[in-house]
This record gives C-alpha cells, sequence and structure tokens, in this order.
C-alpha cells in the first residue's frame, strides 16, 4: 500500500510505501530489505527443514527429537536462544494480557453493528462458580470460550492481540493455552516455549502448503489452522507423541474444511467472535481423540491441509472476506 501526502497546491511531500508480509505484518520498503537479509541466503544451513507434515513427523522419527525441539534448532538459525526464549515469552505475555484486558472490559463493541462484548460477564459468573467448586457440564467448554471470546473482543476493540495465525483467529491460540495453564496447572514456562514453538511449526506447514488466510480459502484458512495449530501445542504439553501430535492437528482441521468467510459488514465480529470459541472447543476435542489413540490416523496432516488448498481454491469468491456472501448478506446490519 502506498501513502502519499500532498501540500495544497499539490506537490507531494512523502511518500511511504509498505508491504503486507502475511500473517498480520507489516513493513515499509527499509523493513522488507532487512528482513530479506536477515534470513540465511543458503538454506540448507537451517536443520530439519520439514515442509511437509510428513517431513516434519519422519525427521522427527529419524532424530528423535520433538517437534518442539526441531522448531526450536531451526529457529536459532535466525537468533539466539536468549533472543528465541525472550520472544517465546512476550508472545505468552501478550497474549494472557489480551485475554486479561477482554475480560475486563464491557461495552458495545465499535463498528455500527452494536456487539455487545460478553467476555467479561461470562467470566464473572464461571470464577464464582470456580470459587464455588460448582463445576458445571460444560465446564471446559465454557472456560476455552470465555478465553477465545476475550481475545477476539479486544481484537475487534481494537486491541493489542498477537496474530496467531491471523487477527481474526488470534482468540484460539492463546485459549487453550490459558485453559490448561489456569484449569490444570499444566503449563510453566517450558510448556509455554514448548506449546508456541509446536503451534509455530504446525502452522507453518500449514501456511507453506494452502494457507492462513480467509481471503485466500474462507475461514478454514484463518480458525481452522488456529485449531490445528493450538492443539498441536496442546497435544505437546500434554505428553503427546510427533506422530499423535499430527493426528490432533489433522483432527482439528478437518472438521473446519469448508468453512466459509462471510463476516457481517465485513467487522471481525460476526461470526468471528463466537467462532474462535469453536476453534478452541474443537482443539480439545481433537487433543482429547489423539492422546487416546496411538498416532495412526486415516487422513493425513498433508492430505487435510491439500484439501483445505483446493476447498478453498474451489470456493467461491463470496465467501472469501468480501462480505457478499453467507451470513454477511442474510443478517441485517442494525
Ligand atoms: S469469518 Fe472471516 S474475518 Fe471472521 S475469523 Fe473467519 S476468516 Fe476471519
Amino acid at each position: 500500500m502506498v501513502f502519499e501526502a500532498y501540500d495544497n497546491s499539490g506537490v507531494l511531500l512523502l511518500r511511504r510505501t509498505y508491504f503486507s508480509i502475511e500473517g498480520g505484518f507489516v513493513v515499509s520498503g527499509e523493513g522488507l530489505q532487512t528482513t530479506r537479509s536477515a534470513r540465511p541466503t543458503n538454506e540448507k544451513n537451517v536443520p530439519y527443514p520439514f515442509a511437509t507434515a510428513t517431513e516434519m513427523l519422519s525427521m522427527a522419527e529419524q532424530s528423535g527429537l520433538s517437534i518442539a525441539a526441531m522448531k526450536r534448532a531451526k529457529e536459532l538459525a535466525f537468533q539466539s536462544e536468549q533472543s528465541l526464549n525472550k520472544g517465546l515469552d512476550q508472545l505468552w505475555e501478550t497474549m494472557n494480557d489480551c485475554i486479561n484486558r477482554g475480560l475486563a472490559h464491557e461495552g458495545i463493541l465499535p463498528g455500527g453493528l452494536k456487539v455487545k462484548r460478553r467476555a467479561s460477564k461470562i467470566g464473572e459468573r464461571l470464577k464464582a462458580e470456580k470459587a464455588q467448586n460448582s463445576v458445571g457440564p460444560m465446564h471446559a467448554n465454557d472456560w476455552l470460550s470465555v478465553f477465545a471470546m476475550a481475545v477476539n473482543e479486544e481484537n475487534a476493540a481494537g486491541g493489542r492481540v498477537v496474530t496467531a495465525p491471523t487477527n481474526g483467529a488470534a482468540g484460539v491460540v492463546p485459549a487453550v493455552m490459558r485453559y490448561l495453564d489456569y484449569l490444570h496447572n499444566e503449563v510453566g514456562v517450558d510448556e509455554r516455549r514448548m506449546f508456541l514453538l509446536t503451534s509455530a511449526a504446525v502452522g507453518g506447514v500449514i501456511k507453506h502448503n494452502a494457507s492462513i488466510s480467509g481471503a485466500e480459502v474462507g475461514c478454514q484458512g484463518e480458525v481452522g489452522s488456529a485449531s490445528a495449530m493450538a492443539v498441536a501445542g496442546a497435544a505437546a504439553v500434554l505428553g503427546g507423541t510427533p506422530a499423535q501430535i499430527g493426528n490432533a492437528a489433522e483432527i482439528a482441521l478437518e472438521h473446519h474444511l469448508g468453512m466459509t468467510c462471510d463476516s457481517v459488514a465485513g467487522l471481525v465480529q460476526v461470526p468471528c467472535i463466537e467462532r474462535n470459541a469453536f476453534g478452541a472447543v474443537k482443539a480439545m476435542t481433537a487433543a482429547s481423540l489423539a492422546l487416546r489413540g496411538d498416532g495412526t490416523h486415516f487422513v493425513r496432516l498433508d492430505a487435510c491441509i491439500e484439501t483445505m488448498r483446493q476447498t478453498g481454491n474451489d470456493m467461491s469468491e463470496k465467501y472469501k472476506e468480501t462480505g457478499l456472501g453467507g451470513l454477511a448478506v442474510n443478517v441485517p446490519e442494525c
């Protein structure tokens, strides 16, 4: 995108060009050069150069390393261990802060749809129930949903979120991490780093072979990918083998296939906020199915990713962030 500023007589005062480099990142022309020069010129220097899930799982088997350990080794080709750990910890802190802000704020979201923020009130009720040791039948779903909605309400309000893998789908990964941390005490510093590295490995494979963009493949690429990333991290933290992690990611992605992007009024509110809640719930359902298996599965993760790519290619443009189909044309904007 090119920005130009002119004075009253039409003389160009300033011109700046910015590039969207995917995943929510925007850099200036100079920034693009810096980003490029920061990458190693010879990709062969990067260990475990998996481009597909099959390669990732076979390298894990051959090396005896976890997916997180391989991803860590790859990242260390670009930065120091200290910088990597600091970055991972900052990511989690930013995600966690975002959940906290989302749980603290009430009111109406901007944009004109008059969508009410719900996470705060639901969160208060859940905390009160927890304090009374009253665990309802929807306990897990409730917490996963409220954490995800807190993030996506913040996103809809212009708050700070971590793109994971997009802003519209930013609630799923933090919700699952916070759920494990808050309710099951499974997540210390090492587990958080493991979670994020495993999620990033799976997200990278999806992005490399298909897409994480709603504008390219519909919401299956956004919330579907987020759910696969979240469950990969969760399965790793819960002791899953690489094969079980691959299985878990496949299950989560498979059950988002075909999902369109039809955000009402082009705002990332309806259906996006609740959709993230469902992405988180599906992620934990996928974790439970995969962790009770031995990692063997009928549909390979690569087959599922390719199916998402093909489905996205075949999907009508109406359902790819254009606001021309689905809920976007059937829900009155008032
Ligand atoms: S419906 Fe569209 S805008 Fe909303 S989360 Fe899904 S892909 Fe993103």
